[in-house]
C-alpha cells in the first residue's frame, strides 16, 4: 500500500497545465490568468467629479466678508457628457458623480454644501471653502498607464473580472479550462431517470463526480455507464478520446479491475494503488492514448472523497493553478472518533468556529456507502495511520473542504 501523499505526487508528476487561450470576458470566472495584463490607458481615463455638485475654482469658494460668496451657475455636465465651456473666475457648472471636471475648475463642492435655488437658478451660494482637489477623481487615480494590475497566475474572479472589464479586455488570456470525461461502469447501474429493478441501484457516482468537477472550474461530460464487459468498456473509452481527464468510478476492485486492466494494457498505461487510507482504498491513474485517466472507487463515499484528494488537485494544476491543496486547521473533535481504522481514516465532519476554536461534530455512520452522513460534511478529520482512538474533546486535523486552495 502506498500513501495518499505518494499517491498524490505520482499523479501530480504526470499532470501538466493546459496549453493557454482566449475566452470572452464573460467566460473567464474561475479560469487562472496566463499572461500579466498590463493597464494599456490611465484610469479613470480622465478627472471626474466624485459628488454631484458644483465644479469651481477653489479660490473662488472662500468667504467675501464673513458672506457666503455667490457664484454665477454657467451651466452643468452629466456622466457620459464633456462640458462646452470654461469655468471662469467667479462662476461654477453644475455636475454629476463621474462627470469629467470642466476645464479651469480644480474642485467639486457637493450639493449639500451649496444654498441652491434648482435648474432655474442663475447663482449658487457655496456655504463652506473647499481646497483645491476637493471631491475631484485624478486621471489614473485607480491605475497608470503602464502598470501590471494583474499578474500571470491569478485565479480570476469577480473583482479580477471587473478590473478586466474595466480596462476593456474583452478576450482574456487564460489556461484552457479542462474537459473531463466522466464514466460510470457496472452492470448494476441505471441511470437516473430509470424505476428500480432487482439488483440495480441508482448512477449516483456520475452526478456527483460531474458536479464536483464543475465545482472545480472544469467542463463534466458525462458518458453514461459501461456494463462489466471489454467491449462496453472499450466503446466508452473511445467516446472519451479528445477529453482532458477521464474519471470512472468503480470497477477497480481486485476481481472488475482485471476488465480495466485489459483495455488498458491494450490502449495505454495503467498503475493500480492501493492507497492506505480509507474510505478508498483502491485508486487506478494512468493514460488511455494521451488522455489521463483516474479510477475511483465504486462506493460513492469513496468516489467522492478521492476525486476531493486527488481528482481536484489534478483539475486545478490543469487550470493552471498553483495552490492545490485544500488548507488543514486542528479542530476539538466534540463526539470524538471511536472506530479504528488500521489506514489513514477521513471522518466527514461538520467544522464551526466556536469561542476561539474550530470544532468538529461527525456527520454520522462512516460506512464508504452512507452518502447521508457527507450531506452535511464541510471537513474531513484525518485519524493518522494505526488507529488511535480520539476521545470527546480531543483535537484532529480537519481538512477544510470548503475553504480556497492553499
Ligand atoms: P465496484 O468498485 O465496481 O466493485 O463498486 C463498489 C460499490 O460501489 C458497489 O456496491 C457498486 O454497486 C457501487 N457503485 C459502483 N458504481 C456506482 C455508481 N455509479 N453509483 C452508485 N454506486 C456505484
Ligand atoms: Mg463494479
Amino acid at each position: 500500500m502506498i500513501s495518499v501523499e505518494e499517491a498524490l505526487e505520482r499523479i501530480l508528476g504526470e499532470i501538466h497545465p493546459l496549453p493557454t487561450t482566449q475566452v470572452p470576458l464573460a467566460q473567464a470566472p474561475g479560469l487562472v490568468l496566463a499572461t500579466d495584463i498590463v493597464a494599456q490607458e490611465d484610469m479613470p481615463p480622465f478627472a471626474n467629479s466624485a459628488m454631484d455638485g458644483f465644479a469651481l475654482r477653489s479660490q473662488d469658494s472662500q468667504p467675501r466678508a464673513g458672506q457666503p460668496p455667490r457664484l454665477r451657475v454657467t451651466g452643468g455636465v452629466a456622466a457620459g457628457y464633456v462640458a462646452d465651456h470654461a469655468v471662469q473666475e467667479g462662476t461654477a457648472m453644475r455636475i454629476m458623480t463621474g462627470a469629467p471636471v470642466p476645464p479651469g475648475a480644480d474642485a467639486v463642492i457637493q450639493i449639500e454644501l451649496t444654498r441652491y435655488d434648482g435648474p432655474e437658478s442663475a447663482w449658487v451660494d457655496v456655504l463652506e471653502p473647499v481646497t483645491a482637489g476637493n471631491n475631484v477623481r485624478p486621471a489614473g487615480e485607480d491605475m497608470r498607464r503602464g502598470q501590471t494590475v494583474l499578474r500571470q497566475g491569478t485565479e480570476l474572479g469577480p473583482w479580477e473580472i471587473g478590473v478586466l472589464a474595466t480596462l476593456g479586455v474583452a478576450m482574456v488570456p487564460v489556461t484552457r479550462r479542462p474537459q473531463v470525461a466522466i464514466l460510470g461502469t457496472g452492470d448494476e447501474v441505471i441511470d437516473v431517470d430509470q424505476p428500480l429493478a432487482p439488483g440495480k441501484i441508482r448512477n449516483s457516482n456520475s452526478y456527483l463526480l460531474a458536479a464536483a468537477v464543475e465545482r472545480a472550474g472544469a467542463q463534466p461530460v458525462r458518458l453514461g455507464v459501461a456494463r462489466d464487459t471489454v467491449e462496453s468498456l472499450r466503446e466508452k473509452f473511445h467516446l472519451a478520446m479528445d477529453s482532458d481527464l477521464i474519471i470512472t468510478s468503480g470497477g477497480v476492485s481486485v476481481g472488475d479491475f482485471d476488465l480495466v486492466k485489459k483495455i488498458m494494457a491494450e490502449q495505454g498505461e495503467i498503475h493500480f494503488w492501493r492507497i492506505n487510507m480509507r474510505p478508498g482504498k483502491p485508486v487506478a491513474f494512468g493514460h488511455i492514448g494521451q488522455v489521463p485517466l483516474l479510477g475511483l472507487p465504486g462506493n460513492p463515499v469513496s468516489t467522492a472523497v478521492t476525486f476531493e484528494l486527488f481528482g481536484r488537485p489534478v483539475l486545478r494544476k490543469m487550470l493552471g493553478h498553483t495552490r492545490l491543496l485544500r488548507p488543514q486547521v486542528e479542530a476539538i473533535v466534540e463526539d470524538g472518533i471511536s472506530e479504528r481504522a488500521s489506514r489513514r481514516h477521513y471522518v466527514r465532519a461538520h467544522v464551526t468556529w466556536h469561542a476561539g476554536h474550530f470544532v468538529a461534530r461527525t456527520t454520522g455512520n462512516q460506512g464508504s456507502n452512507i452518502m447521508t452522513s457527507l450531506v452535511d460534511a464541510n471537513a474531513l478529520l484525518i485519524v493518522p495511520e494505526g488507529g488511535a482512538e480520539i476521545k470527546a474533546g480531543e483535537t484532529a486535523q480537519a481538512l477544510m473542504l470548503d475553504w480556497p486552495e492553499m
